[in-house]
This record gives structure tokens, C-alpha cells and sequence, in this order.
């Protein structure tokens, strides 16, 4: 790209002083082009971070919807009986956008003051090397994990539940897009994982780019679609990682009301034992297959479907009992 510095001299003098576009790669080109293209960078930030998450949000959800309008991948399903119908996913995309433009919106613009207050380069180029990035990324992953585990039981409180998280347990079988179907004030609380591990890491080492925070963001929006897809594949990634969550994991919250209030990985739902009735529910699913080895795959699969309305006639009564917690108070 070829950098017209006599259009608006001053905005490459005061943002980009004494820098060789040439050293530049291609994207950091285009961060420069964009940051002096619009001229603020308090909206080119907040804009950038808005269109960010819309695409990769949506962009990810696609082959979900997909995957879910073709019966060759329903051998994967985790609960093979609910598969979401075009009108769920589209009620569940207009709440979703509801609160992009309501929520997310207006506060995105104190996106920017707040990271420079704390330090964080943002117009700046170049970029950090990968060696620098991965870490990070890696510690906003172990943050957020642990943050999310610890708030989210706080929703499975009875005035919390009913009032803030009941909105997101809609949805026994999740599907991608409801990643994000939630009520404002969940978003608010369980974002705050994803955004303070970033700020707080900056405020202490005064050594962070945005560019890594939206490669952070970008990997968790893909891990919380994936996790709320309703697939298990043998290529998931919790088949290479153990440790890694995924929708094996989630997809049972979702299914049985308890358990697994993680997000990333599977290690503090293993420490506290707040997977004992997941863990129950796959030593029987395995043992059953194991006893009916030679049953037809019919037989196979009323059975764990069996299983599963156990695991789900549970988790209503679990989800009643926290729900009229104020009453038993009383
Ligand atoms: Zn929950
Ligand atoms: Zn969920």
C-alpha cells in the first residue's frame, strides 16, 4: 500500500512519528490506513471492536446452522432429538442482535479511553511477534476459565438464576448462535472475564497490544459457539486436549441444569467436583454401550436416549428447587 502523508500530514505525524511504512506488513498497513482513514481513535477502536465481534459472531455461527439443516452430521449431535428449528435460530439471532445494539454498542465506546488509560497500544505498529502474543492469549484463557467458573455458579443462585441466568437455560439443546442469548446483565457480568483479564495484565506490565485482545476475543468467541454447537467429532478438540472443555462438556450443563460451570477447560469442575453427575452420567452411557455390544444401533441409541431423559427429568427438578428458593426460605 502506498501512503498519501501530504492528505492528512498531521494525523501520520502525530499518531505515526518517525515510522517506516515500508518495514510494515500488509495488516499493519491496513491498521495504519484505518486508524488515519477515520481520523479518532476512540471510534476507530470502537467501531473496529463492534464490527469485530459481529463478524466472527455470526461468521462462526454459519456452519453451525448448516451443520444443523444437514441429517448426515446427526450421528454427532449430542442430544440427537433437538435439533433447533429455522424459527428458534431466528428469534434466538433477533435477541442476540438486541443486545449487540443495545448493550455492546454504547458501552464500546469507553473501550478505548480505558485501554489507553491503562497503557495498552492500540494505533501503534508494528505488532507484537506471535512469541509475545501466545502467552497472553494463554493466561486471558485461564483467567476468564476461572472467573467464568466462579460467577457462573453465582447465577445458579436462586434470586440470580430467576431473575438473570434463566434467560440462557432456554435452551436444554444449545445450538451456536445461542452463545450469546442471554439476559443484559449476564452479559455484562460474564463478559467482564473476557475484558478484565486483558486490562488488569496491562495495568501491571504496561505490555500489551489490542491486536492481541481482539486474537483473544476472536478464539473465545470461537470457543463459546463451539461449545454451545451441540457436536462431539471425533477431531473436537477435547479428544486431543483432554483438559479442553468444549461442547461435550457444556452441552451436558445445558442438558442436566448442574455441573460443568466452566468454560475454556475442565480442570476446576474436576478440583471441586462439580462434575460428579456429568462423570456418572458418561460411566453409564459407556457401560451401557459396553453391555449391548451386540444389540442393534437402534436398541444403542433408545437407550442413551433413555439416559438422557433421566439426566433432563432431573434437571428440570434441580432447576424448579432453585427457582423457588425464596419460597422455601419463607
Ligand atoms: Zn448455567
Ligand atoms: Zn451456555
Amino acid at each position: 500500500m502506498v501512503f498519501n502523508t501530504t492528505l492528512t500530514p498531521s494525523l501520520y505525524d502525530a499518531m505515526y512519528p518517525a515510522t517506516d511504512f515500508s518495514s510494515l506488513s500488509w495488516l499493519e498497513q491496513q491498521w495504519v490506513s484505518w486508524y488515519v482513514t477515520i481520523g479518532n481513535p476512540v471510534l476507530a477502536t470502537g467501531l473496529m471492536s463492534f464490527l469485530l465481534h459481529e463478524v466472527v459472531y455470526f461468521g462462526r455461527s454459519i456452519p453451525w446452522i448448516i451443520i444443523d439443516a444437514m441429517p448426515y452430521f446427526r450421528k454427532w449431535k449430542l442430544q440427537p432429538n433437538k435439533i433447533p428449528t429455522p424459527k428458534e435460530q431466528w428469534e434466538c439471532t433477533k435477541q442476540v442482535l438486541f443486545s449487540h445494539f443495545t448493550i455492546e454498542l454504547p458501552l464500546i465506546w469507553l473501550f478505548h479511553p480505558t485501554a489507553e488509560a491503562l497503557g495498552m497500544q492500540t494505533h501503534q505498529v508494528p505488532f507484537p511477534s506471535l512469541k509475545t502474543m501466545a502467552p497472553q492469549v494463554f493466561l486471558f484463557f485461564v483467567f476468564e476459565d476461572f472467573f467464568h467458573f466462579v460467577a457462573h455458579q453465582a447465577l445458579h443462585y436462586g434470586p440470580l438464576y430467576k431473575h438473570i441466568h434463566k434467560i440462557h437455560h432456554k435452551y436444554s439443546a444449545p445450538f451456536g448462535l445461542a452463545a450469546e442469548y442471554a439476559h443484559p446483565a449476564e452479559v455484562f457480568i460474564l463478559g467482564a472475564g473476557t475484558i478484565l483479564g486483558p486490562l488488569i495484565y496491562c495495568f501491571f506490565t504496561q505490555n500489551l497490544h489490542i491486536i492481541t485482545v481482539y486474537l483473544w476475543i476472536v478464539l473465545r468467541l470461537f470457543q463459546a459457539i463451539d461449545a454451545h454447537s451441540g457436536y462431539d467429532f471425533p477431531w473436537s478438540l477435547h479428544n486431543i486436549l483432554p483438559f479442553w472443555s468444549g461442547a461435550e462438556h457444556h452441552d451436558f450443563h445445558h442438558m442436566a441444569f448442574v455441573n460443568n460451570y466452566s468454560t475454556s477447560f475442565r480442570w476446576w469442575d474436576r478440583i471441586f467436583g462439580t462434575d460428579d453427575k456429568y462423570r456418572e452420567y458418561r460411566a453409564k452411557v459407556k457401560a451401557a454401550k459396553k453391555a449391548m455390544k451386540n444389540a442393534s444401533a437402534d436398541d444403542v441409541k433408545k437407550l442413551e436416549q433413555k439416559l438422557m431423559d433421566e439426566v433432563k427429568a432431573e434437571g428440570l427438578r434441580a432447576e424448579a428447587e432453585v427457582e423457588n428458593y425464596k419460597l422455601k426460605m419463607n
